[in-house]
């Protein structure tokens, strides 16, 4: 059995007038993430993991911040692109495990959303995701809420014998 770990990372920047999207999940705030496309940086965090642990480059290789086509795309249609992807080279989701940084808006009201969102795109339990959301103690870019910061590790499971 092939057993990967992955990692990825990502970070936005505030802009005014933009809806906010973490997780596939619209959150309730009064600045976006600006983005080509719909900004979801736990989602391309997440993307880059599943990516990593697939030997299969990068977000921004299969997804270019260049192309019509992702512009202001929602990011669960990259997820399930991802996902289409991973399982062509046999691998399955084991568990997911995130953190957001962002002074504001407070993530604790919206983590049960996200992982029932999350749960469906990964083709995995609830039980399987966490989802942390931490402060920057008022330091750098997430502290000053100039933009948020995501983190994500995953680790999958090929059974298959290719
Ligand atoms: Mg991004």
């Amino acid at each position: 059995m092939d057993f990967r770990i992955g990692f990825g990372y990502d970070s936005h920047r505030f802009g005014e007038n933009r809806p906010l999207f973490l997780g596939g999940v619209e959150i309730p705030y009064e600045k976006g993430l600006v983005a080509h496309s719909d900004g979801d940086a736990l989602i391309h965090a997440l993307c880059d993991a599943l990516l990593g642990a697939a030997s299969l480059d990068d977000i921004g290789t299969h997804f270019p911040d260049t192309a019509a086509e992702f512009k202001s795309i929602d990011s669960k249609i990259l997820l399930e692109r991802v996902m289409f992807l991973i399982e062509q080279k046999g691998f399955a989701v084991n568990n997911a495990d995130m953190t957001i940084v962002a002074e504001k808006p407070k993530m604790a009201p919206y983590t049960d959303s996200l992982k029932n969102v999350l749960a469906r795109l990964l083709k995995i339990s609830e039980d399987k995701i966490a989802i942390k959301a931490k402060t920057n103690e008022g330091m750098g870019f997430t502290g000053q809420g100039e933009g948020i910061a995501t983190f994500a590790v995953v680790t999958l499971i090929n059974s298959s014998t290719n």
